[in-house]
């Protein structure tokens, strides 16, 4: 899985299966259910840890499902596997904004929603009419009041896949988009581009709060486990020096965590995914 994710560690799945479309899914989720084996989505890797054992099961990339089309009034149908940036781009060739903060988030469609990405406050949930799920071997479609979210968080159910997504936009001059990402790219560059494989933030900002600067007040920049080091340029990035496992980032995690608890009192919460066999 190092290979697949963007912290570049964590060992092997059991199965890598790549569906082309929702009929070849559905065997294939049909089949695993039979066979009780697990499974996971993955979009990008771009916030997942994976745990040096790897995953017992199977690991279901919906990159193919990766068309972009126009809905009805300003809404844009996104498949789970389209690139975020691709879909800001497609709104912004139809003169339509809204979600242009996604345009610098690396991953898919199908991360961010997981996920609830977002940057600058806001999440892209709330630009999100309805979701197309696979649950329990069916594909619905849910309206957002149907499902609950909140920040870097939608509760789903156990085996949930997230097919696509609607977008409700508005009218947006395309050159407001083009410097909006302009902005973002900017911003993204002078304070993001800590030069090695990360996952972005590692924690989630506590209510108020900003990781970044408690990790800092507990002394924690540049510290290191093996080749997991919390990075100089950005203290909520932990980066892999080129040999770290991810045995290495857990107990750096865990060493953050316990000095941000004993100099602030506040209880860091991993924004990174972390999966695999302990
Ligand atoms: C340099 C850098 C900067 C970043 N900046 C930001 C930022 O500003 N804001 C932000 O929010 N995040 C940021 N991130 C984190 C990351 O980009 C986001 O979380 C992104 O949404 C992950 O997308 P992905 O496709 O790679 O998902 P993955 O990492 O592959 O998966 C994330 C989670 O979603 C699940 N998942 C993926 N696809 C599906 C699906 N189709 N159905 C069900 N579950 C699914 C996975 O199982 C996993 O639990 C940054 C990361 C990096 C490396």
């Amino acid at each position: 899985m190092s290979r697949h994710t963007s912290l570049r560690v964590g060992g092997p799945a059991d199965l890598f299966a790549v569906p082309e479309d929702a009929e070849d899914l559905q065997n294939l989720v049909n089949h695993l259910g039979k066979q009780e084996i697990p499974w996971m989505a993955i979009g990008r890797g771009y916030n997942l840890l994976v745990r040096d054992k790897g995953i017992r099961g199977a690991v279901i990339s919906l990159e193919r499902f990766n068309e972009i089309a126009a809905g009805r009034e300003n809404r844009i149908v996104a498949g789970a596997g389209a690139e975020n940036l691709a879909v800001v781009r497609f709104a912004q060739e139809r003169r339509l904004g809204g979600i242009g903060f996604i345009s610098g988030i690396p991953g898919t469609i199908g991360g961010a929603v997981r996920m609830n990405a977002g940057a600058y406050g806001q999440g892209i949930l709330e630009q999100t009419e309805c979701l197309t799920l696979l649950r329990g071997g069916e594909v619905r479609e849910f309206c957002m009041d149907d499902l609950a979210y909140g920040y870097r968080r939608l509760d789903l159910q156990n085996g949930d896949l997230v097919l696509k997504a609607v977008f409700r936009l508005h009218p947006r001059e395309p050159q407001e988009t083009e410097e909006e990402i302009r902005k973002d790219r900017e911003l993204r560059n002078s304070k993001h581009n800590v030069g090695l494989p990360s996952a972005g933030s590692f924690f989630k900002n506590p209510k108020g709060q900003a990781a970044w600067r408690l990790i800092d007040a507990a002394g924690m920049r540049g510290s290191r486990v093996g080749g997991a080091q919390v990075s100089e340029v950005h203290s909520n990035f932990l980066v892999n020096c080129g040999d770290a496992t991810a045995r290495d980032f857990l107990e750096l995690s865990s060493q953050v965590k316990n000095a941000v608890s004993n100099t602030s009192g506040v209880t860091l919460e991993e924004e990174v995914r972390i999966v695999g066999e302990a």
